[in-house]
């Protein structure tokens, strides 16, 4: 979260680790999609990991988990784990050289460094919240969804380009898009706005609420004006199926594919009951219930 958070301040990371390893390193996301657990997003490290990484640093591999235990050690809680239900264990023996040791390593960070990282990480835990709410990556019509998305990011880029000195802040859906962007590495991102945008971009997420506001609506008449089409999505599971629904109708009729008005009538029947089986899985998952069954899997197969 720490690196990840990093690198959403592109002109932060650029200026510190531009000649550093770092800049140059991708977010591995096929290891860390093989780390979560998508029935509950817990993120457990293979062990094999876990033991390289305290092999390499003499670190915990999950230093949350092993923080959250301390408070009773080092005097008074730290301040971010307040509040964590978790057992506080006393200090015996050999973990006090362990505390030792990460005192040793906090008293040799660069604490600036740490504090700005802290707080990139709370500023992203907003953003995964907001995500967290669309619930996307459950949604029947994901694979749409981020299709759009990506389509939109390019229009994006192009405001960008046509407005150097304005603030242009990207709807959500945009938003993720960029991020993913960034995550590709440092310097493939640069080099990437070098050549779409014709200038270095940052990500400020640290603009105040009135001016984001303020930018918002710059970039929505924008918009308007330059694409003739909605900014701001709704992005609701109901909406976004529905509007694939309609890509892929709009699809066939390109491809020569004849549609009739049955077609369009049964449209909306079709995507609300898929969206119903959907919103059924997602309530059988968190009750850890049987998942329901869908009689007509050709539905289903649609999105
Ligand atoms: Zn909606």
């Amino acid at each position: 979260m720490v690196w990840h958070a990093f690198m959403l301040n592109p002109r932060f990371m650029r200026s510190l680790c531009h000649k550093e390893i770092l800049y140059r390193l991708p977010m591995p996301w096929e290891k860390i999609h093989e780390a979560i657990r998508n029935r509950d997003w817990t993120f457990t490290l293979k062990d094999a990991d876990a033991r390289c990484f305290r092999d390499e640093t003499g670190l915990h591999a999950d230093l949350l988990d092993e923080f959250s235990t301390w408070a009773d050690t080092v005097g008074t809680p730290l301040t971010p784990f307040v509040g964590f239900s978790v057992p506080r264990k006393p200090i015996v023996g050999h973990e006090k050289a362990l505390v030792q040791k990460y005192r040793d390593h906090f008293a040799w960070a660069d604490k600036d460094l740490a504090a700005k990282l802290k707080d990139a990480v709370v500023r992203q835990s907003e953003f995964v919240d907001k995500m967290n709410n669309h619930l996307w990556i459950r949604s029947p019509a994901l694979g749409g969804t981020l299709s759009r998305a990506i389509h939109r990011y390019g229009d994006f880029l192009h405001l960008l380009r046509l407005c150097p000195g304005r603030t242009i802040v990207p709807t959500l859906d945009i938003d993720l898009v960029w991020h993913t962007h960034q995550c590709s590495s440092p310097k493939q991102y640069a080099e990437a706005m070098e050549d779409m945008v014709g200038r270095f971009v940052n990500h400020d997420d640290t603009i105040a609420k009135d001016s984001l506001r303020e930018g918002f609506d710059f970039s929505q008449s924008l918009w308007h004006v330059h694409l003739g089409t909605e900014y701001r999505v709704c992005g609701c599971w109901d909406c976004e199926a529905l509007l694939s629904a309609v890509d892929d109708l709009q699809a066939k009729e390109e491809a020569g594919v004849a549609t009739n008005m049955e077609d369009v009538t049964n449209l909306s029947l079709e995507v609300q009951k898929v969206v119903t089986y959907y919103r059924a899985v997602e309530v059988s998952v968190r009750a850890q219930r049987r998942l329901p069954v869908m009689r007509d899997e050709a539905s289903v197969a649609r999105f």
